[in-house]
């Protein structure tokens, strides 16, 4: 390794639950994630990509090794300059610093930053990382122009996103929607609405850890930004899951909990403990001791290492602010 090596990652690790949107495109248009790749290796110099496959596709893994194959006999570039690395299976994978660390061969825990990985990444050398639907979309960036891009969002939120919309919809699937997208205009106009005999009771704007809102919150703008976030959500991987009045939120909440504390890397207490704490909480019979959960939200939110156990008590905190009729 030279001291100027440079890398690009692509994170295809798409672990967060209720999102399939990189599926879809992989197998769909494969060689448009990996044009990207190669365009953002150009433009920084890159030695190398690293592309970080979830081991759970394994057609998709078929479908990049025939890619790559096919880009290296076009002479597109140098045999090896692509890498493909499976991944294992861990949730916190998706996380980059742990997906670097995974890819260097070590047990996949978080980093604590700074350093950021733009500075020091994979093996030490400044890193950049992107996920399979940025890397998507370079291609038409570079030829239709940015202002193309933006165009395509709502009213203070530029470009269009890939909504992965499941649940109790009638057309669940990937959904091209503008950036700002409100959930009722996906019900309504992008997923026929709501499944037969369901009625809108409750949403995940942002996957297991992006909170928990009611129906009658349905025309908050998704996006980044603080639209959500003043409401303790966000809309992270855009996997939006929608829940009807035959869903209990209690015990939605404790699915999540449990696959929280299933993927907490271990590394830091508050995380390690308090997941599992919160899901013996809501597993008791009676009513939820709440001084305990807030006492135990404030401490991960406070000194957990990672976005998992900063977020993992995010579903709990909607369910004692919104659906108290399910405790
Ligand atoms: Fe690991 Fe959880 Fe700590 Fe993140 S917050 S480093 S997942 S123990």
């Amino acid at each position: 390794i030279f001291p100027m090596d440079k890398y690009v990652v692509c994170n295809s690790d798409e672990g967060e639950p209720g999102t399939f949107k990189d599926r879809h495109y992989l197998e769909s248009d494969p060689h448009r994630t990996l044009e990207g790749a190669l365009i953002a290796a150009h433009t920084v110099e890159a030695e190398r990509i690293y592309l970080y496959m979830r081991d759970e596709y394994p057609a998709v893994l078929e479908i990049l090794r025939t890619e790559i194959a096919a880009l290296e006999e076009a002479g597109l570039c140098e045999p090896g300059f692509i890498e493909l690395r499976r991944g294992a299976g861990a949730y916190i994978c998706g996380e980059e610093s742990a997906m670097i660390e995974s890819i260097e061969g070590k047990r996949g825990l978080p980093r604590h930053r700074p350093p950021y990985i733009a500075e020091v990444g994979l093996f030490g050398r400044p890193t950049l990382n992107h996920n399979v639907e940025t890397l998507h979309w370079i291609r038409d960036i570079v030829e239709n122009g940015p202002d193309w891009f933006a165009a395509q969002g709502s009213e203070g939120h530029p470009g269009p996103r890939s909504w992965s919309v499941s649940g109790r919809v009638r057309e669940p699937g990937v959904k091209l929607a503008p950036a700002g997208v409100t959930v009722r205009e996906l019900i309504d106009d992008y997923c026929g609405g709501m499944a037969d005999g369901h009625s809108f009771k409750a949403y995940l704007p942002g996957g297991a850890s992006g909170g928990i809102l009611p129906a009658s919150m349905d025309d908050i703008p998704l996006d980044f930004g603080d639209t959500l976030f003043r409401h303790g959500a966000f809309v992270g991987s855009h996997a939006v899951v929608i829940l009807s009045d035959r869903d209990n939120v209690r015990d939605a909440v404790l699915n999540l909990m449990k696959f929280f504390a299933h993927e907490s890397c271990g590394q830091c207490t508050p995380c390690r403990g308090g997941t599992e704490k919160l899901v013996q909480l809501l597993e008791r019979e009676g009513p939820l001791d709440e001084g305990l959960i807030r006492e135990l939200e404030q401490v991960m939110r406070d000194a957990s290492i990672c976005g998992l156990g900063q977020a993992a008590p995010n579903p709990v905190n909607h369910l004692l602010t919104h659906f108290r009729e399910d405790l």
